[in-house]
């Protein structure tokens, strides 16, 4: 029975009928030509390639809520690192981030009085210093000892009212 939800992706569908007119990167593999890695936050206000002046096929591409070094990230870069070209990693959180608004407990809270669900089962990793927190991360990778050697990691912090981003010294 085919299910798909066309009527929801309509729009996403009629764009890629259009983008695929135009296609030009099928000569592309998945090595990050420019040998980088970004790992950002969700935020829709985030265009990573683009902030870094990079196109399709340059760099890899790591995003979830505030931009953390989790588990999954660190097993990523670690795919990355040793089958995909990547030589660099940017953690790069931004300004005006949900993730770093409010304490666990208070989203938690909000979710629980407007949805009436519990998601304390879960660790959203909201963060109360945003620069703290990005230097642990960085520092986290930094100390892995499963990535390839000689990879760089660096922290920066994206400006959504500018597009600039500030590099931070971890
Ligand atoms: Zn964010």
């Amino acid at each position: 029975m085919p299910n798909f939800p066309h009527e929801e992706f309509a729009d996403a569908l009629a764009a890629n009928a259009e983008y695929i007119k135009s296609f030009k990167y099928s000569e592309l593999t998945g090595v990050a030509q420019q040998g980088l890695a970004i790992v950002t936050c969700m935020d829709s206000r985030i265009n990573p390639l683009s902030v870094v002046g990079m196109r399709s096929g340059d760099a890899k591409i790591l995003r979830n809520a505030g931009a953390r070094v989790t588990e999954d990230v660190l097993r990523t870069l670690v795919l990355a690192t040793y089958l995909l070209g990547v030589k660099r990693i940017l953690i790069m959180p931004h300004t005006n981030c949900r993730m770093a608004m409010g304490e666990e407990a208070d989203i938690h809270a909000l979710i629980q009085q407007e949805h009436g669900v519990d998601t304390r089962s879960l660790e959203f990793r909201t963060v109360s210093d945003q620069t703290k927190a990005l230097k642990i991360d960085v520092n986290r990778v930094r100390a892995y000892p499963l990535l390839n050697d000689g990879v760089v990691v660096g922290g920066a912090i994206y400006d959504v009212a500018n597009g600039k981003i500030t590099p931070v010294d971890c």
